[in-house]
Protein backbone atom coordinates (compact mmCIF):
# COMPACT_ATOMS: atom_id res chain seq x y z
CA UNK A 1 0.00 0.00 0.00
CA UNK A 2 1.34 3.29 -1.29
CA UNK A 3 1.50 6.14 1.45
CA UNK A 4 3.01 9.59 0.69
CA UNK A 5 4.00 10.47 4.54
CA UNK A 6 7.21 12.37 6.12
CA UNK A 7 9.33 9.14 6.91
CA UNK A 8 10.77 11.58 9.81
CA UNK A 9 7.44 12.42 11.58
CA UNK A 10 6.66 8.54 12.00
CA UNK A 11 9.60 7.06 12.62
CA UNK A 12 13.01 7.78 14.47
CA UNK A 13 14.18 8.78 10.97
CA UNK A 14 16.83 5.99 10.81
CA UNK A 15 16.37 2.95 7.47
CA UNK A 16 17.08 -0.48 8.81
CA UNK A 17 18.14 -3.13 7.08
CA UNK A 18 17.88 -7.22 7.56
CA UNK A 19 21.37 -7.20 10.06
CA UNK A 20 20.29 -4.16 11.82
CA UNK A 21 19.39 -3.95 15.38
CA UNK A 22 16.21 -2.12 15.93
CA UNK A 23 14.21 -1.14 19.17
CA UNK A 24 11.27 -3.33 17.84
CA UNK A 25 11.01 -6.49 20.67
CA UNK A 26 7.63 -5.85 22.23
CA UNK A 27 8.12 -8.87 24.58
CA UNK A 28 5.25 -10.49 23.76
CA UNK A 29 3.18 -8.24 23.79
CA UNK A 30 1.60 -9.07 27.07
CA UNK A 31 -1.60 -7.05 27.62
CA UNK A 32 -2.03 -5.19 24.71
CA UNK A 33 -3.58 -5.67 21.37
CA UNK A 34 -3.71 -2.59 20.17
CA UNK A 35 -2.62 -3.61 16.75
CA UNK A 36 -4.80 -5.72 16.04
CA UNK A 37 -7.71 -3.07 16.25
CA UNK A 38 -9.08 -0.26 14.39
CA UNK A 39 -6.63 -0.83 11.34
CA UNK A 40 -9.27 -0.02 8.74
CA UNK A 41 -7.92 -2.33 6.05
CA UNK A 42 -4.34 -1.47 5.59
CA UNK A 43 -3.74 -4.95 6.50
CA UNK A 44 -2.80 -6.25 2.77
CA UNK A 45 -2.31 -9.62 2.41
CA UNK A 46 0.44 -11.17 -0.39
CA UNK A 47 0.45 -13.93 -1.75
CA UNK A 48 2.72 -15.71 0.60
CA UNK A 49 0.62 -14.63 3.87
CA UNK A 50 -2.69 -16.39 2.22
CA UNK A 51 -0.71 -19.58 1.31
CA UNK A 52 0.54 -19.75 5.52
CA UNK A 53 -3.12 -18.93 6.13
CA UNK A 54 -4.93 -21.43 4.18
CA UNK A 55 -2.25 -24.25 5.49
CA UNK A 56 -2.54 -23.26 8.80
CA UNK A 57 -6.20 -23.06 8.89
CA UNK A 58 -6.95 -25.74 6.86
CA UNK A 59 -9.45 -23.66 4.85
CA UNK A 60 -9.70 -22.34 1.27
CA UNK A 61 -9.60 -18.67 0.47
CA UNK A 62 -13.03 -18.74 -0.62
CA UNK A 63 -13.90 -19.44 3.22
CA UNK A 64 -11.16 -17.12 4.63
CA UNK A 65 -12.83 -14.88 2.54
CA UNK A 66 -16.45 -15.48 3.78
CA UNK A 67 -15.21 -15.09 7.61
CA UNK A 68 -11.69 -13.53 8.28
CA UNK A 69 -10.53 -11.43 5.23
CA UNK A 70 -11.85 -8.92 2.91
CA UNK A 71 -11.30 -7.27 -0.36
CA UNK A 72 -9.81 -4.25 -0.49
CA UNK A 73 -8.89 -1.57 -3.24
CA UNK A 74 -5.07 -0.68 -3.06
CA UNK A 75 -3.50 1.69 -5.38
CA UNK A 76 -6.33 0.55 -8.56
CA UNK A 77 -5.79 -3.03 -7.58
CA UNK A 78 -8.04 -5.35 -5.46
CA UNK A 79 -6.28 -7.43 -2.54
CA UNK A 80 -7.24 -9.10 0.19
CA UNK A 81 -6.84 -7.80 3.71
CA UNK A 82 -7.83 -8.82 7.25
CA UNK A 83 -11.24 -8.00 8.01
CA UNK A 84 -11.76 -5.86 11.32
CA UNK A 85 -14.84 -4.78 12.32
CA UNK A 86 -16.98 -5.11 15.06
CA UNK A 87 -17.58 -2.61 18.22
CA UNK A 88 -13.87 -2.44 18.94
CA UNK A 89 -12.72 -2.99 14.78
CA UNK A 90 -10.96 -5.84 16.03
CA UNK A 91 -9.28 -8.52 13.35
CA UNK A 92 -11.52 -11.71 13.44
CA UNK A 93 -8.08 -13.58 14.67
CA UNK A 94 -8.16 -11.88 17.72
CA UNK A 95 -8.70 -14.11 20.67
CA UNK A 96 -11.40 -13.25 23.73
CA UNK A 97 -8.41 -13.05 26.02
CA UNK A 98 -6.49 -10.86 23.09
CA UNK A 99 -4.30 -12.52 21.73
CA UNK A 100 -3.53 -13.81 18.16
CA UNK A 101 -4.91 -16.75 17.58
CA UNK A 102 -3.03 -17.42 14.54
CA UNK A 103 0.52 -16.58 15.58
CA UNK A 104 2.48 -18.89 14.07
CA UNK A 105 1.17 -17.82 11.15
CA UNK A 106 0.01 -13.91 10.82
CA UNK A 107 0.62 -12.20 8.09
CA UNK A 108 3.89 -10.60 7.34
CA UNK A 109 2.39 -6.67 7.91
CA UNK A 110 1.43 -8.18 12.09
CA UNK A 111 4.93 -10.12 12.28
CA UNK A 112 6.71 -7.03 11.22
CA UNK A 113 4.61 -4.24 13.34
CA UNK A 114 5.86 -1.80 14.83
CA UNK A 115 8.63 -1.87 11.75
CA UNK A 116 7.40 -0.71 8.83
CA UNK A 117 8.43 -1.46 5.52
CA UNK A 118 9.88 1.41 3.20
CA UNK A 119 10.51 1.10 -0.83
CA UNK A 120 13.27 3.73 -2.37
CA UNK A 121 14.64 3.08 -5.47
CA UNK A 122 13.93 -0.79 -6.34
CA UNK A 123 15.27 -1.51 -2.51
CA UNK A 124 13.35 -2.27 0.87
CA UNK A 125 14.33 -1.56 4.13
CA UNK A 126 12.22 -0.92 7.48
CA UNK A 127 11.34 1.98 9.79
CA UNK A 128 10.71 2.06 13.30
CA UNK A 129 7.06 3.37 14.33
CA UNK A 130 7.22 5.61 17.16
CA UNK A 131 3.87 6.35 17.47
CA UNK A 132 2.07 2.95 16.73
CA UNK A 133 3.01 0.59 19.87
CA UNK A 134 2.39 2.25 23.30
CA UNK A 135 4.38 -0.87 24.72
CA UNK A 136 7.53 1.33 26.57
CA UNK A 137 10.21 -0.82 27.04
CA UNK A 138 10.96 -2.60 23.52
CA UNK A 139 14.29 -4.59 23.68
CA UNK A 140 16.74 -4.53 20.87
CA UNK A 141 16.45 -7.61 17.98
CA UNK A 142 18.06 -7.78 14.94
CA UNK A 143 15.79 -7.22 12.05
CA UNK A 144 16.23 -10.37 10.29
CA UNK A 145 15.35 -12.14 13.59
CA UNK A 146 12.45 -10.13 14.25
CA UNK A 147 10.85 -11.27 10.75
CA UNK A 148 11.43 -14.62 11.75
CA UNK A 149 11.44 -15.64 8.27
CA UNK A 150 13.61 -19.13 7.57
CA UNK A 151 15.17 -17.39 4.09
CA UNK A 152 15.29 -14.21 5.16
CA UNK A 153 16.62 -12.70 1.86
CA UNK A 154 14.87 -14.41 -0.59
CA UNK A 155 11.75 -13.20 1.20
CA UNK A 156 12.69 -9.82 1.10
CA UNK A 157 13.35 -10.40 -2.92
CA UNK A 158 9.91 -11.84 -3.13
CA UNK A 159 8.07 -8.69 -1.11
CA UNK A 160 10.32 -6.39 -2.72
CA UNK A 161 9.51 -8.07 -6.59
CA UNK A 162 5.78 -8.34 -5.66
CA UNK A 163 5.83 -4.55 -4.55
CA UNK A 164 6.76 -3.36 -7.67
CA UNK A 165 4.94 -6.09 -10.06
CA UNK A 166 1.76 -4.36 -8.29
CA UNK A 167 3.23 -1.21 -9.22
CA UNK A 168 3.42 -1.82 -12.91
CA UNK A 169 -0.29 -3.73 -12.93
CA UNK A 170 -1.25 0.06 -11.45
CA UNK A 171 0.44 1.83 -13.87
CA UNK A 172 -0.72 -0.27 -17.09
CA UNK A 173 -4.31 -0.01 -15.51
CA UNK A 174 -4.74 4.11 -15.56
CA UNK A 175 -2.88 4.08 -18.93
CA UNK A 176 -5.44 2.02 -20.12
CA UNK A 177 -8.76 3.44 -18.80
CA UNK A 178 -10.89 0.93 -19.25
CA UNK A 179 -13.03 -0.44 -16.63
CA UNK A 180 -13.57 -3.87 -18.63
CA UNK A 181 -9.57 -4.47 -18.74
CA UNK A 182 -9.42 -3.23 -15.05
CA UNK A 183 -12.02 -5.76 -14.20
CA UNK A 184 -10.23 -8.80 -16.07
CA UNK A 185 -6.64 -7.93 -14.89
CA UNK A 186 -7.93 -7.75 -11.21
CA UNK A 187 -9.68 -11.19 -11.64
CA UNK A 188 -6.73 -12.74 -13.40
CA UNK A 189 -4.29 -11.74 -10.25
CA UNK A 190 -6.98 -12.74 -7.93
CA UNK A 191 -7.16 -15.90 -9.49
CA UNK A 192 -3.61 -16.77 -9.88
CA UNK A 193 -1.45 -15.50 -7.03
CA UNK A 194 -4.55 -16.05 -4.22
CA UNK A 195 -7.44 -18.50 -4.98
CA UNK A 196 -5.23 -21.07 -6.86
CA UNK A 197 -3.59 -22.86 -3.49
CA UNK A 198 0.00 -23.32 -3.49
CA UNK A 199 1.74 -26.26 -2.69
CA UNK A 200 3.37 -26.98 0.53
CA UNK A 201 6.93 -26.74 -0.72
CA UNK A 202 8.67 -24.18 -2.30
CA UNK A 203 6.13 -21.50 -1.87
CA UNK A 204 8.98 -18.92 -4.02
CA UNK A 205 9.90 -21.28 -6.92
CA UNK A 206 5.93 -21.25 -7.92
CA UNK A 207 5.43 -17.46 -6.89
CA UNK A 208 8.20 -16.87 -9.32
CA UNK A 209 6.43 -19.16 -12.04
CA UNK A 210 3.18 -17.01 -12.04
CA UNK A 211 4.51 -13.70 -12.06
CA UNK A 212 6.24 -14.81 -15.36
CA UNK A 213 3.02 -15.96 -16.45
CA UNK A 214 1.77 -12.57 -15.38
CA UNK A 215 4.07 -10.87 -17.39
CA UNK A 216 2.73 -12.77 -20.35
CA UNK A 217 -0.80 -12.03 -19.81
CA UNK A 218 0.18 -8.34 -19.35
CA UNK A 219 1.98 -8.22 -22.23
CA UNK A 220 -0.61 -9.91 -24.34
CA UNK A 221 -3.29 -7.28 -22.82
CA UNK A 222 -1.78 -4.28 -23.16
CA UNK A 223 1.51 -4.41 -25.67
CA UNK A 224 5.10 -4.37 -25.25
CA UNK A 225 5.22 -1.18 -23.17
CA UNK A 226 4.09 -3.05 -20.12
CA UNK A 227 5.66 -6.17 -20.70
CA UNK A 228 9.24 -4.61 -20.62
CA UNK A 229 8.36 -3.17 -17.32
CA UNK A 230 7.41 -6.50 -15.65
CA UNK A 231 9.05 -9.15 -17.22
CA UNK A 232 12.52 -8.22 -16.79
CA UNK A 233 13.15 -9.28 -12.96
CA UNK A 234 10.15 -11.96 -13.18
CA UNK A 235 12.67 -14.85 -12.29
CA UNK A 236 13.63 -16.24 -8.97
CA UNK A 237 17.68 -16.17 -8.98
CA UNK A 238 17.51 -19.07 -6.92
CA UNK A 239 15.46 -21.09 -9.44
CA UNK A 240 16.56 -22.61 -12.80
CA UNK A 241 13.62 -23.54 -14.17
CA UNK A 242 11.59 -22.40 -16.91
CA UNK A 243 8.69 -20.49 -16.49
CA UNK A 244 6.36 -23.00 -17.74
CA UNK A 245 7.49 -25.83 -14.96
CA UNK A 246 5.01 -26.41 -11.66
S1 LIG B 1 0.78 -2.25 19.91
FE1 LIG B 1 2.86 -3.00 20.35
S2 LIG B 1 2.74 -3.99 22.36
FE2 LIG B 1 0.61 -3.74 21.58
S3 LIG B 1 0.17 -5.71 20.54
FE3 LIG B 1 0.95 -4.28 19.00
S4 LIG B 1 3.17 -4.68 18.89
FE4 LIG B 1 2.41 -5.58 20.81
S1 LIG C 1 -3.58 -11.66 12.44
FE1 LIG C 1 -3.07 -11.74 14.61
S2 LIG C 1 -1.47 -10.18 14.88
FE2 LIG C 1 -2.48 -9.76 12.92
S3 LIG C 1 -4.09 -8.26 13.40
FE3 LIG C 1 -5.01 -10.31 13.51
S4 LIG C 1 -4.89 -10.94 15.64
FE4 LIG C 1 -3.46 -9.22 15.34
Amino acid sequence: MKREIDINEISDGRRYSLNDMVKADCQDCVGCSDCCRGMGSSIVLDPLDVHRLMEGTGLAMEQLLEGYLELTVVDGVILPSLRLDGPGESCRFLTKEGRCGIHAFRPGICRLFPLGRLYENRNVSYFLQVKECSHKNRGKIKVKKWLGEPEAARYEAFILDWHYFLLDVEAAVERRQEDAFHRQITAYLLRLFYLTPYRKEDFYGQFYRRLKEAGSFSAAATGPADSEASLGRLTDPQDPRPASEE
